[in-house]
């Protein structure tokens, strides 16, 4: 035991220092990793000291895969972690806690609901009477949201189904909402056809007039709209939805709101940020993933609700083998999408006390700063901004794209190819497709957004033969 974790200690460390040395993207083909599994696994005949499985695993996972913990990375929120997470994660495996009911691991039940408790105040719901939980990601955390609306709005749902309600659910979104919608409404029996997409204005915002409109124009169908989903944060361009206004809207006709801030709720920890996000303690239900600007490893998203009692009622079972609920502790099996449960707060709790609440504002902010400084430098060297947010992602083009002399694909396989930095493109409100540096690791520095300028311009003039 001693040498192997030696060597996993060594190897953590190794690759920690050595990160910003390690070619980002890989260079592989399907074929040379299937051949390279067969080749020396075989049918797992005979055993292999776990030592020679260790050096086989420590060089898969460093030449094959994208370093999303780079400092150079600005991709789709997947974060450096920071260590007392990485630890916590190896404790929780070797202690292995079932947190289906509280008496089996009381201590992880309490580390969960404190920190959960410390979040959702800082969020401005009250921790005494709402409802928290951890979630495998924001995607089940959406899917949260979606059940306990249907169960809070149409009280026949949950025995009956969908078919029993008498007219259609249908739940209103922007077209810049995150896609697991699409999924969530088709599991959950709604259909893909029950979200209905709300205009935007020219800064990508979910439209409340256009919102009223298509909810009276459905009215008059036969149809009953029941939640609305604002974004704070979208995943493209990290616009956040008008909240006081969808809230009032929510509250005077009501409609379920529920924020998806998988990745701005973050932002309620920054004296600096958090009036972006102002309005989200107005919501029934919230989405905040700590997996993203928590900087923690990924599985680890979180759900929040005003209804305590709906989200019981969604979820609530009774068997023969768990016990009954008891009245002051929390059984997340009756009160979760999940059954067999794993610690998943512990890497927040952990960064959360070495951090401290101060330790996280200073990061956050420290993001958002890099990101002003991409922006800044991308502008000064002639690109055009197209994304509006106070928050660290910038998308942005250049009028030789608009043009069509050079593609976007073009740029980022230049960029790929050098191995240094790591951003992607999108399509923005359907219509404007550009390139999306987002800044999602702690440690990217200034020197670090300088670097990407000159990969970005590098690339680009490579692209385009003046
Ligand atoms: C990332 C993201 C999600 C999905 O969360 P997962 O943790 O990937 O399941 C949902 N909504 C938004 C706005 C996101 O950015």
């Amino acid at each position: 035991m001693d040498s192997v974790l030696q060597k996993v200690v060594r190897e953590v460390i190794d690759f920690y220092d050595g990160i910003r040395d390690i070619p980002i993207t890989p260079e592989v083909t399907v074929s040379e990793i299937r051949r390279h599994l067969k080749h020396r696994y075989g049918e797992f005949a005979g055993p292999i000291p776990l030592e020679e499985v260790l050096d086989d695993v420590f060089s898969m996972m460093r030449k094959w895969m994208v370093h999303n913990t780079h400092p150079c990375y600005y991709g789709l929120f997947n974060p450096s972690v920071h260590l007392a997470s990485v630890v916590a994660e190896t404790l929780v495996a070797a202690y292995n806690p079932q947190l289906a009911v509280w008496r089996q691991a009381p201590g992880a039940q309490e580390i969960e609901r404190y920190t959960l408790e410390f979040f959702s105040g800082k969020l401005g719901f009250d921790p005494k009477t709402s409802f928290a939980n951890f979630t495998y990601g924001g995607s089940e955390a959406n899917q949260t949201a979606v059940l306990a609306a249907l169960t809070h709005v149409f009280p026949e749902y949950g025995e009956d189904g969908v078919s029993s309600i008498p007219s259609r659910p249908m739940i209103y979104l922007s077209g810049e909402c995150h896609h697991s919608f699409e999924k969530i409404a088709h599991m959950v029996g709604l259909g893909r056809r029950a979200l209905r997409l709300v205009n935007m204005d020219e800064k990508l915002k979910l439209d409340p007039d256009d919102l009223l409109n298509k909810i009276k124009e459905d009215e008059d169908k036969g149809r009953k709209p029941f939640m609305v989903v604002a974004t704070a944060g979208t995943t493209g361009a990290g616009v956040i939805d008008p909240l006081p206004e969808l809230a009032a809207i929510g509250r005077d006709r009501n409609l379920w709101i529920h924020v998806d801030a998988a990745w701005a709720g973050a932002a309620c920890l920054s004296e600096k940020l958090k009036s972006s996000i102002q309005g989200i303690d107005a919501a029934d239900s919230i989405t905040w993933d700590a997996h993203k600007w928590l900087s923690v490893p990924m599985a680890a998203g979180m759900f929040f609700c005003r209804h305590r009692e709906t989200v019981a009622r969604t979820f609530g079972v009774r068997t023969s083998y768990m016990p009954d609920a008891t009245e002051d502790t929390f059984d997340p099996y009756v009160n979760t999408i999940q059954w067999s449960r794993r610690l998943l707060g512990l890497r927040v709790f952990m960064t959360l006390a070495e951090l401290g609440a101060e330790g996280y504002r200073e990061e956050i902010e420290k993001q958002a700063e890099m990101g002003d400084a991409l922006r800044a430098g991308l502008k000064e060297r002639g690109w055009r901004i197209v994304n509006d947010t106070p928050l660290p992602v910038v998308c942005f083009t250049h009028e030789r794209i608009e043009s069509g002399a050079v593609t976007t694909a073009e740029i980022l396989k230049k960029i790929y190819a050098r191995k240094k930095c790591w951003i992607s493109d999108v399509v923005l409100g359907g219509r404007t497709r550009a390139l999306r540096a987002c800044v999602t690791s702690y440690r990217t520095e200034k020197r670090d957004i300088d670097l990407l300028i000159r990969e970005v311009e590098e690339a680009f003039s490579s692209c385009s033969p003046a």
